[in-house]
């Protein structure tokens, strides 16, 4: 530890940390990913930069393996843990808001991360020195994708370009990796929607924020629970969460296929004054396909935003908390 960090530390209360871990079926990692944490842990307790008080917050999210017995041996052998399980799974971004909200109650800073070790865990130290050093947020920012396969690189790349130009704020190359304080998470807490994308909502609270970068790994063990199907679904949600820019597109595309009609309107005029009506059936049918397939895009574009409405209107729980063990939880 330099003179820098060591001063850093000095001229704020020690500071409690709680990093915060969705699993679902992760029963082939959670031991190592532990063994790993707690190996940190101990050096940053030992040089007073974390209080003893900090936590390692395992959220099971529904897991159908061995994943929740895990955690539980692990909260026993080691106050340094605690566990949470949901009453069923609802998906990353819902495991990691409950985690976050427990977490915020009792730490200083909270650090989001997955459970596969694919995050480095090495860069938690710098995480909490920028924290010291008075940002509320650190993004997690992956220098290279080479651990990738080609098609999850070339896929992910895109969405965040996407994102860009749909005029979406996400941090480029970021995931859920992260530091949040305790005010950042106050904040996150007053947005209270349904459909949950972390990774656009996060930037919108604001307060001093900087990036870390680190090379992503390969998984521990196990498979990526973000197949094809779920990926999309995420990357369409992110969009149509965030950007109305696809209704206007499909404005503009109605204006547009409107401009084009009155230009064939004239056309065909003119082709009659002049007799030649009798050709001129295959532009017809291709544009009642054109126009008919246009008018299906619209209402489907339409529709998921409409979709949207619906399930926000309802204002179901993101979650259920099934059971907290570890650290002291009163329901609210
Ligand atoms: N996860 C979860 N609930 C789900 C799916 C995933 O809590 O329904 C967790 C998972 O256990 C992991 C993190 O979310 O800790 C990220 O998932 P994964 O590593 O499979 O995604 P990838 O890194 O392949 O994008
Ligand atoms: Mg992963």
């Amino acid at each position: 530890m330099n003179n820098e960090c060591e001063s850093l530390i000095e001229r704020k209360s020690i500071t409690t940390v709680c990093i915060v871990i969705p699993c679902y079926n992760e029963a082939a990692v959670i031991e190592e990913a532990a063994k790993q944490l707690v190996m940190v842990y101990n050096k940053l307790i030992g040089q007073s930069m974390i209080s003893p008080e900090s936590k390692i917050l395992f959220v099971n999210d529904g897991s159908l393996d061995q994943s929740w017995t895990l955690i539980k041996q692990q909260v026993d052998k080691n106050r340094l843990f605690a566990g949470l399980s949901l009453a069923r799974n609802k998906g990353h971004q819902n495991a990691l808001l409950a985690g976050l909200m427990i977490a915020k109650d009792i730490a200083d800073a909270v650090i989001s991360m997955d459970v596969d070790l694919q995050d480095d865990v090495s860069c938690i130290e710098q995480f909490i020195v920028k924290y010291l050093s008075g940002y509320d947020i650190v993004y997690g920012v992956r220098s290279a994708r080479d651990t990738d396969s080609f098609f999850k690189r070339v896929t992910a790349e895109s969405f965040y370009k996407l994102m860009k130009f749909l005029g979406v704020e996400i941090v480029f190359n970021h995931a859920d990796y992260r530091l949040m304080s305790k005010r950042a998470l106050a904040g996150l807490s007053e947005f209270k929607e349904v459909n949950l994308f972390l990774r656009g909502i996060i930037p919108q609270i604001g307060y001093p924020s900087t990036t870390v970068s680190y090379e992503r790994k390969e998984r521990f063990a196990g498979e990526s629970k973000y197949p094809l199907k779920k990926m999309l679904s995420f990357a369409f949600n992110g969009i149509t969460s965030f950007s109305i820019k696809p209704i206007r597109f499909v404005s503009m595309l109605g204006g547009i296929s409107f401009l084009v009609s009155i230009i064939m309107l004239t056309y065909s005029m003119i082709s009659y004054a002049l007799g030649n009506t009798v050709s001129g059936w295959t532009s017809l049918g291709v544009s009642i396909w054109a126009l008919g397939g246009l008018q299906l895009l619209a209402v489907g574009v339409v529709g998921e935003y409409i979709g949207k409405v619906y399930l926000e209107t309802k204002r179901r729980p993101n979650y259920i908390i099934d059971q907290v063990i570890g650290l002291k939880y009163e329901k609210k």
